[in-house]
């Protein structure tokens, strides 16, 4: 079984590899990579996008595995979501959309507020198509703290810790993290799909 990862990002492909019992290739390795449009409303239709768009490209015999993440904050009526990735605008980096959403907060009068983020994995092959999720709760506070983690980690502080995710060890996060709670429900979609002989 080849499993092939939407992304051609080497920290998702790391992160994907030490889960996987079989070796995770990032489909850049494949096919020219080109572009996905991501217009679905929900991380899933999203993640759903991108591993359809890559398992149409290379065929029948590929299993193609995608994510789609982000952080949302109800105070803001969900906003970032499915828009974390370009919150301060198109071409905006993982620096601009973290101090957007810190001024966006603050400009809301708190200093401190509930936020989660959510991860949702799709798997596509010949066999059909299954999704899951992993999420994050805790807060995020109105300014940078720490350097570690990226996007809006220095902010982010989870549920049960005083510190954000900028300041935690990497090891804390890859414990808690949406994204390692969605790969621990993949897991077993692969194994069964591997006894299937996909
Ligand atoms: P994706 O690569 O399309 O899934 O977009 C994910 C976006 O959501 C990133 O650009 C980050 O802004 C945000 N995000 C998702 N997961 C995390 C995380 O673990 N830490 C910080 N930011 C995250």
């Amino acid at each position: 079984m080849q499993l092939v990862l939407a992304t051609s990002n080497k920290g998702k492909v790391r992160e994907f590899n030490q889960l996987c019992d079989t070796a995770v290739i990032p489909y850049s390795d494949l096919i020219e990579p080109f572009e996905i449009v991501e217009d679905g409303d929900t991380f899933a239709a999203n993640a759903l996008i991108k591993a359809r768009a890559i398992y149409e490209r290379l065929g029948s015999d590929a299993l193609v595995i995608a994510d789609d993440s982000g952080i949302s904050v109800p105070l803001l009526g969900g906003e970032p979501g499915i828009y974390s990735a370009r919150y301060a605008g198109a071409g905006a980096g993982d620096k601009e959309n973290l101090h957007k959403l810190i001024d966006t907060i603050r400009a809301r009068g708190v200093v401190r507020t509930p936020a989660y983020y959510t991860a949702a994995i799709a798997i596509v092959g010949s066999f059909g198509e299954y999704v899951v999720h992993g999420w994050m709760y805790g807060d995020v506070i109105g300014e940078a703290r720490g350097e570690k983690g990226f996007g809006y980690d220095p902010m982010f502080i989870p549920e049960g810790y005083e510190l954000t995710l900028g300041e935690l060890e990497d090891d804390v996060k890859s414990e808690i993290s949406h994204r390692a709670k969605a790969l621990k429900l993949a897991k077993p979609i692969l194994t069964m799909l591997k006894r299937r002989g996909v």
